[in-house]
């Protein structure tokens, strides 16, 4: 079944812009991903045990960085045994089993280095929001995590997994959490928010600052990238070295031939 066609993710708006042929395979056509690629796949068990970290520490039990490891792990066999979603290496000589520790390793990184020094209070973990952009866009997305420091400020936090730290913060992944701080203020939840990108792979961490009196200038700028989208009546393909991490170059004509697996 093709996903609700009038809801937006900033994840369906970027599929768009990378490639409109995937964009429409998953949102118009409700085609599933043949596939998930082992990196999404490791950071969707990192986010998990690190939702699992907070809970367990907000229920008044602390978890060792074993148990966390150990979740995690757990997790991971779990997920690969019910084999519901394929996963897939897209890149040659490297081992899952190397993808599987590169997970833990920066769980381990951020136990020691952000979760025990960590003195938020947690609002909510994989906080779901739905609002209304541009007046007739559905716009809902997933906040990693949102808390509150001792000042009453609210902060997005967002984790990432690859490997690519921006030096400052801006490109798509301040895109994205400065629409959630958009959507924050229209559930009126602040007058102003921190937003915070955990870059788990080399412990980095980019930060900014977002007013109230922002929100407008980011809807107005979010609501353009939905009008484009959905006034599409052509979706061409892009193809390019995203291909071998997309789970439709099985059946796109166009995928790049190296990364299709029927070449
Ligand atoms: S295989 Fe490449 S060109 Fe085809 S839909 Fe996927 S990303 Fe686009």
């Amino acid at each position: 079944m093709a996903p609700d066609p009038s809801t937006y993710s900033f994840s369906r708006v970027t599929t768009f812009e990378q490639c409109a042929r995937r964009f429409r395979y998953r949102y118009l056509d409700g085609v599933q991903e043949g596939f998930q690629g082992v990196e999404g796949f490791m950071g969707t068990q990192v986010h998990s045990a690190l939702e699992w970290m907070f809970q367990q520490r907000d229920g008044g039990n602390r978890p060792t960085l074993e148990q966390s490891v150990a979740y995690y792990c757990d997790e991971w066999d779990r997920r690969i045994a019910d084999g519901s979603a394929p996963v897939r290496v897209v890149k040659t000589g490297t081992p899952m089993e190397t993808y599987r520790r590169n997970g833990a390793e920066m769980l381990s990184r951020y136990y020691r280095e952000r979760f025990l020094s960590d003195r938020l209070t947690t609002v909510a973990n994989e906080h779901h929001f739905r609002v209304t952009v541009g007046e007739r866009h559905k716009f809902q997305g997933f906040i990693d995590r949102l808390a509150t420091d001792k000042d009453g400020l609210l902060h997005i936090i967002d984790y990432k997994t690859g490997s690519r730290v921006p030096k400052k913060f801006e490109g798509k992944e301040a895109q994205q959490l400065e629409a959630y701080a958009m959507a924050m203020f229209r559930e009126g939840q602040a007058e102003e928010v921190e937003l915070v990108l955990d870059f788990l792979k080399t412990g980095a961490r980019l930060r900014r600052r977002v007013l109230r009196a922002q929100a407008d200038e980011i809807e107005v700028r979010l609501s353009a990238r939905i009008d484009t989208a959905e006034e599409a009546t052509v979706f061409p393909p892009t193809p390019g070295v995203l291909c071998g991490w997309c789970g439709y170059n099985d059946l796109c004509e166009s995928a790049m031939s190296r990364y299709s697996r029927a070449s």
